[in-house]
């Protein structure tokens, strides 16, 4: 089949070009993100395959369709980026990498708890700069800590698994809670519980309408003063402006993000002889007890193996007619 790769970048070409080496499809790879504006790269595409911050919406999706895409191939696992019932309407089929090395981003979301709690990050820039005192680097023992897990799906319950080696008591919030995660010990609880009783916080959820700003003004007030907040799933989990009011008053005392709700104006590219325009990612930064890394949790070698494995099978499965698995619907969501 010929695909239209969008926002790829040369580890995403190296990958999948060795994962079609014996399936042979067409592959074509752009480095531009999709939006309305560069659509017409697409044109004579049957299939195009994109990422999380390619924009899906009504207005792309009308002209996919007018230029004869019919496949909607997503290298990730989130599909909020996407209008579904546009896609449904228009025809268009959407699949998706449902699971990819879980582990990869819960442990980058523990490497986020680590770094932040014993300031790695700042004993890194001291000591290359000679200064070896130990003057507020001061952190905690996460043995004994409640860790609070929102969303106990492949990625939380792996989180939760390692904070257990930690010694930490972990409890969770989610709607369907997970055998596995009963089974190690893991306390459900209601989401202000969960809130209120935390030392950290770790999100795990999918973004869906019920789901933005989940961390709003209300849910940090009814967070313990000095709370450590994790956001690696998707920014808009998160109210970011109440969230710096909150880091000033120092309620939250620590914050790690893989995720920002305005990322897709900044992250994968380099920008680093550029004014960012972006004050509240700017104000983000100048906190020291802030760590942010832009959307790599997924980054390991096994992570993007599996990507591309899925991805290609995925077209593969559609393209002859076979039953694909990995297929989104506004039904579905
Ligand atoms: P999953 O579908 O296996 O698990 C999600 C869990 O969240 C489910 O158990 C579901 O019941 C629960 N959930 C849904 N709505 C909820 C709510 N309102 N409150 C509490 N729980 C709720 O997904 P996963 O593979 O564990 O991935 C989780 C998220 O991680 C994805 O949605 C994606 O946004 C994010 N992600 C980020 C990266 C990265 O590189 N930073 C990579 C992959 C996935």
């Amino acid at each position: 089949m010929k695909v239209a790769f969008f926002s790829t970048k040369s580890y995403d070409r190296d990958f999948f070009t060795v994962a079609n080496y014996d399936r042979e499809h067409d592959l074509v790879f752009f480095e531009p993100r999709l939006d309305h504006h560069t659509v017409r790269l697409a044109k004579g595409y049957p299939a195009i395959c994109t990422f999380v911050n390619d924009k899906l919406d009504d207005v792309t999706l009308e002209i996919l369709a007018l230029q004869g895409t019919r496949l909607i191939a997503l290298r990730c696992a989130g599909f909020n980026q996407v209008d579904l019932k546009a896609a449904a309407r228009l025809n268009i089929q959407v699949v998706r990498v449902p699971a990819y090395s879980p582990y990869a981003v819960a442990e980058h979301t523990i490497g986020l708890m680590l770094t932040l709690n014993r300031k790695i990050h700042r004993a890194y820039n001291r000591v290359r700069e000679g200064n070896f005192s130990l003057d507020g680097l001061i952190g905690f023992d996460l043995h004994n800590r409640t860790v609070g897990i929102i969303g106990t799906g492949k990625i939380g319950q792996i989180v939760a698994q390692i904070l257990k080696g930690f010694g930490c008591q972990i409890m969770a919030y989610d709607m369907f809670p997970s055998p596995a995660c009963i089974e190690m010990g893991v306390n459900y609880v209601d989401l202000p519980k969960l809130l209120s009783h935390a030392d950290i916080i770790t999100l795990h959820c999918p973004l869906t309408p019920e789901t933005h700003h989940l961390i709003d003004r209300t849910a940090i007030d009814r967070m313990k003063s000095g709370v450590m907040l994790i956001n690696t799933s998707r920014g808009a989990l998160i109210d970011t402006a109440v969230v710096i009011e909150s880091l000033k008053s120092r309620k939250i005392g620590a914050l790690g993000l893989d995720v920002y709700e305005q990322e897709s104006e900044l992250f994968f590219e380099d920008l680093s002889d550029r004014i960012i325009q972006d004050d509240i990612f700017e104000r983000l930064v100048t906190f020291p007890n802030v760590l942010i890394t832009a959307h790599q949790a997924f980054f390991t070698t096994e992570a993007m193996q599996d990507i591309a494995e899925t991805t290609l099978t995925n077209i593969t499965e559609i393209a002859t007619n076979q039953l694909c698995a990995n297929i989104v619907s506004h039904i579905n969501k």
